[in-house]
């Protein structure tokens, strides 16, 4: 089987600090890592490489330095990475990162995907099924576990709030994972000496065929207006009424504070 696995170079800081002026992360002077989530994506990549035989890269769009995640990954035993990374990718908004990623995935002609279930800096969970609606793939969100590891399917647990759904899935397929799939193994002491040698490909725009305006700030249909840290006042307010008179009075509030706009 042969699995595409998305890895992303996060902050490593529970304290992330914005640009005021971008309105974007500030990445200078801190260090990155691979995106907590995407280890577990690894090791769930890894461990239906040893049931099932196959093949796995490791894909990451990303500045230039985002290479030192997929040496990460061969260091971990992937197979085979690939760095995204082109000045047009600038900006990009989860549309256009799908845009670049989902065709990148075309291109090596996968069997399933794997994302981890969210990024801890962007947040948004939006990139895996994004990635899959782009490709016409199948998805199953909140994966954290394996029955069933077929040619043609799999057999998954989806997490949920009450317990966990069992869904077959057929392949090609894209997955997003949890935790609980499996505490990710320490990387190799090879697969280390390898990564230190690997020399990672890299594809720009051009390379898979995008135009301009499909990628980065100029493909992105989002855009943000204002990042700020919220403040803790400390304050709490007791709310009384009907259940509707009370959720009235929570939107109220969040415009009072300016935590969400009304449209007119
Ligand atoms: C409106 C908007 C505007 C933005 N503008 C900018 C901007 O101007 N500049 C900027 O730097 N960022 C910007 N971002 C952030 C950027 O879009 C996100 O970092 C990126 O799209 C990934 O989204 P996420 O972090 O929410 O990932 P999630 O959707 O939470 O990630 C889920 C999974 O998808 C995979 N994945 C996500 N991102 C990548 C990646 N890059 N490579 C490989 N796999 C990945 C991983 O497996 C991850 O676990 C913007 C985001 C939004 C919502």
């Amino acid at each position: 089987m042969k699995i595409a696995v998305c890895i992303k170079q996060v902050p490593d800081t529970a304290n992330v600090k914005l640009d005021p002026e971008t309105h974007t992360l500030k990445r200078e002077g801190v260090e990155s890592i691979v995106n907590p989530f995407d280890l577990f994506a690894l090791e769930a990549a890894l461990r239906i490489r040893e049931a099932a035989g196959g093949e796995i890269v490791a894909i990451t769009m990303g500045p230039p330095q985002a290479e030192t995640v997929i040496k990460d990954a061969i260091g971990f035993g992937v197979d085979e990475g690939l760095l995204l990374s082109d000045r047009a990718f600038a900006g990009a908004d989860t549309w256009a990162t799908t845009a670049a990623l989902a065709k990148a995935i075309e291109s090596l002609d996968v069997d399933l995907v794997i994302c981890g279930k969210q990024a801890v800096d962007g947040d948004t969970a939006q990139v895996g099924p994004g990635i899959a609606q782009r490709m016409g793939l199948p998805h199953v969100a909140f994966v954290k576990g394996f029955r069933e590891i077929q040619d043609k399917h799999l057999v998954v647990e989806r997490q949920m709030d009450d317990g966990y759904d069992v869904v077959e899935v057929p392949l090609p397929a894209l997955l997003t994972v949890v935790r609980e799939v499996g505490e990710p193994r320490p990387p190799s002491l090879k697969g280390k000496m390898r990564a230190k040698k690997y020399a990672v490909p890299m594809k720009g725009a051009v390379e898979l065929g995008l135009g301009e305006n499909e990628v980065g700030l100029a493909g992105s249909f989002t855009q943000v207006v204002k990042v700020f840290a919220p403040s803790h006042s400390g304050e709490r307010r007791r709310l009384e009424g009907s259940e509707e008179e009370m959720g009235a009075q929570v939107i109220d509030a969040l415009v009072d504070n300016q935590v969400i706009m009304l449209g007119s």
